[in-house]
């Protein structure tokens, strides 16, 4: 027998009531039952991503939320602002690329965060004298464990006549994001991180500074094309079939999160990283993004003579604890230990225990129980 235990930085454990949900017979979604759902997560997902603005449903995993950020927003030709500092940040440079839009990239050291005041210079003196249209950014860099200052972003590109996106995919229901406040015009997420679903959904919000820009947006689209999806929201309805299934169970998850409230759900996520930090800062790990951490997900250096994949698929194979490994240039180089969603202190004890055990099996030396010790006297503040 082997129990499993799931803290990677999507998808992210399901709690039972979600789980419950999705085994319900399937009812049809043109039907005053499936609306009455439809209307009470649109109302969730405005709560969530605190904006009185639409919210979108889409039925495809995050980036597809992101790919209908581009193609809705920008016209082939227009050029957009990419803070590229991992991964996802790459992912925007991409989507713009292949429809034909000059990314003006804004590189970050991984493991850092961009200065806000580099945004406001790119978007004075772009590199291709083309006014930028778009600013495409990441709310917590999943691949580094790095948050971004979106607040302080907002002010700057809300002076100018381009669009804030951000790819809060991790992070939208973890940490804060006050997506009207913070001028946010179009924030994207997904279903499998902070929302407690598995993958399957994407959402977009869109502000009225978004709409205009949306209007006017020639990039080819039809699956993801928003005024389509305004037209059937407008009517309770969807222009598609919906996951009909992972909507009913979306509503779960956002009743859960409505009892809890935000600033509770905010200040869990803190805890379990901050007690996560502690402990591997006890155990003598280094911290990949020490000054920019996000609260969603820690990415630890592996240290000096330890494969950080074999650590990973030990603790896994071995264990049935799974975190996530390095991507790309940071393969074997990071472990990440995500604390995102329906987490909760006993699972970040049992993720560090596992962690200890498997450091000590290769011979990494440190007091045994160093990192336990240091996560429980944070729990125990
Ligand atoms: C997970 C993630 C994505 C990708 O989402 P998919 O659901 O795999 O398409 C994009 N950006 C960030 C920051 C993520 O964490």
């Amino acid at each position: 027998m082997r129990k499993n235990y799931l803290l990677t930085p999507g998808p992210t454990p399901i709690p039972p009531q979600v789980a419950e949900a999705q085994a319900r017979p399937i009812i049809h979604h043109r039907t005053p039952q499936f609306q009455a759902v439809l209307k009470e997560v649109n109302e969730g997902l405005e709560f969530i991503f605190q904006t009185t603005g639409d919210v979108f449903i889409l039925t495809s995993s995050g980036t597809g939320a992101m790919e209908a950020a581009v193609v809705n927003l920008l016209s082939p030709g227009d050029s957009a602002i990419c803070v590229e500092g991992g991964k996802f940040g790459e992912r925007w440079i991409e989507l713009c690329s292949a429809y034909g839009i000059t990314p003006e990239v804004i590189k970050v050291e991984w493991g850092k965060a961009v200065d806000p005041q580099e945004i406001r210079s790119k978007l004075q003196a772009p590199s291709s004298k083309l006014k930028p249209k778009a600013v495409f950014t990441t709310l917590c860099e999943t691949s580094t464990g790095v948050a971004t200052d979106i607040e302080a972003i907002g002010k700057i590109v809300k002076e100018t006549d381009a669009v804030l996106v951000v790819d809060a995919i991790s992070g939208l229901g973890a940490v804060d994001l006050k997506t009207d406040a913070w001028g946010v015009d179009v924030c994207v997420s997904g279903s499998q991180k902070g929302l407690m679903l598995p993958p399957g959904l994407a959402f977009i919000s869109t502000s009225i500074k978004a709409w205009e820009k949306i209007n006017a947006a020639k990039c080819p689209k039809y699956y993801f094309d928003l005024k389509a999806a305004k037209k059937a929201l407008d009517s309770t309805d969807t222009p598609f079939t919906p996951a009909i299934t992972l909507v009913i169970a979306l509503s779960e998850a956002l009743k859960m999160m409505r009892q809890d409230g935000l600033e509770n759900i905010f200040k869990r996520h803190k805890l379990m990283a901050d007690a996560t930090r502690a402990a591997m800062i006890a155990l003598g790990l280094e911290l990949f993004a020490p000054t920019a951490g996000s609260d969603v997900v820690t990415a630890v250096k592996a240290p000096a003579g330890i494969d950080g994949e074999k650590l990973v698929k030990t603790m896994r194979d071995t264990y049935g604890v799974t975190i996530a490994g390095g991507q790309a240039e940071l393969k074997g180089k990071v472990f990440r230990i995500a604390h995102m969603g329906f987490i909760e202190e006993f699972d970040i004890i049992v993720g560090i225990s596992c962690l200890e055990k498997v450091l000590r099996q290769m011979g990494y030396k440190f007091e045994l129980g160093a990192g336990l010790k240091a996560a429980q006297e944070i729990f125990l503040r």
